[in-house]
């Protein structure tokens, strides 16, 4: 299998390439922010419990995250491998990928990170708000406090890869189809 892990602050542009390297390489997209906002849209437990969290640019708490990633690993028996995007986003969260895919004899091979200026990030951000419906892109308070809760707990995780030899940054800045190269250009590397 081949797990790789899309890293990169809120607004980098790991859903959008996610979507091409899934088709590109044949592997599952996981996308833990679309799971939430899938579960809030049909009105379940678990997407109002993520809602109260999600509205305010706060992290959903491990546990309940982690839950829901091994659920959703487990749904996608016998693929080629996984891009996991915006997960894992705290340590607890890493570790708990490694033992859930240490369980399938597999690891993750790699983690890229899509490296774009804190100012790109709002500007796209903001953009995207006018058309996603996302509450949280729609308020510059969230946006900041999205972008404040990467720094403080979620990038952390660049160390606990380049540990591993696993960690790689990418230039995310430019034309989507100039990123999808750089990050093609890994993968296809590894
Ligand atoms: P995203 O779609 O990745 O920008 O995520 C949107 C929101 O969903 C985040 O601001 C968090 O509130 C929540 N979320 C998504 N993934 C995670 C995660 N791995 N851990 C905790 N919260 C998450």
């Amino acid at each position: 299998m081949t797990n790789l892990v899309l890293f990169g602050p809120p607004g980098a542009g790991k859903g959008t390439q996610a979507e091409i390297l899934k088709k590109k390489f044949n592997l599952v997209h996981i996308s833990t922010g679309d799971v939430f906002r899938y579960n809030i849209k049909n009105k379940t437990d678990l997407g109002t419990l993520a809602k109260s969290y999600m509205d305010k640019g706060q992290l959903v708490p491990d546990e309940v995250t982690i839950k829901m990633l091994n659920a959703e690993v487990e749904k996608n028996a016998g693929v080629k491998g996984f891009i996991f995007d915006g997960f894992p986003r705290t340590t607890a969260q890493a570790e708990a990928l490694d033992k859930l895919l240490a369980t399938k004899n597999t690891e993750v091979a790699a983690m890229i990170a899509l490296e774009v200026e804190d100012k790109t990030l709002i500007l796209r951000l903001l953009e995207r708000g006018k058309t996603s419906g996302r509450k949280d892109d729609a308020d510059e308070a969230v946006i900041a406090n999205r972008i404040a809760v990467y720094y403080k707990e979620t990038a952390i995780l660049k160390g606990y890869y380049q540990k591993k030899n696993k960690y790689y940054g990418v230039n995310g800045e430019g034309e989507v189809s100039d990123i999808t190269l750089r990050l093609a250009t890994v993968i296809e590397g590894l």
